[in-house]
């Protein structure tokens, strides 16, 4: 079945300009900007401006110039955060898909989270 896309979904409204955000990083293919409601001090989503719903969708979906745009803006958006373990104490990434991954927007993003011990990555159900 293909990708349903919801062109009123809020990330779709934030890149055409009806919402404001506090953008980190900007792109050709790319937005990335500060989630509304922090869960770590660093808590920032990256989206391809390309509509797609879910990560699967954008991997099967998008062009090589948006994965590659889309993969380079996180990383250097983990490095100027400073924290790539590299440099830093590291991060987490989460992709929440569908009614089980619990996904509230319908436009696949990323998020960062970091700036402090995020312990184990899922709490017993
Ligand atoms: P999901 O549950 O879909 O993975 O995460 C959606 C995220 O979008 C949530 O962390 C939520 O705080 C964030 N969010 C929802 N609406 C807005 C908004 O209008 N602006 C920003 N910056 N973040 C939002």
């Amino acid at each position: 079945m293909p990708y349903a896309y919801d062109d009123q979904n809020i990330f779709a409204r934030i890149l055409r300009g009806e919402i404001p955000n506090n953008t980190v990083k900007e792109t050709e293919h790319t937005l990335a900007f500060a989630d509304i409601q922090p869960q770590a001090p660093h808590h920032v989503l990256v989206i391809p401006k390309g509509r797609y719903v879910t990560a699967d969708h954008f991997a099967a979906e998008a062009s090589e110039a948006e994965i590659v745009d889309f993969w380079r803006t996180f990383g250097s958006i983990c490095a100027e955060l400073g924290v790539t373990p590299d440099a830093g104490d590291g991060y987490r990434i989460i992709s929440n898909a569908g009614e089980h991954g619990v996904q509230e927007v319908p436009h696949f993003h990323l998020h960062i989270l970091g700036g402090r011990g995020l312990g184990r990555m899922l709490q017993p159900a």
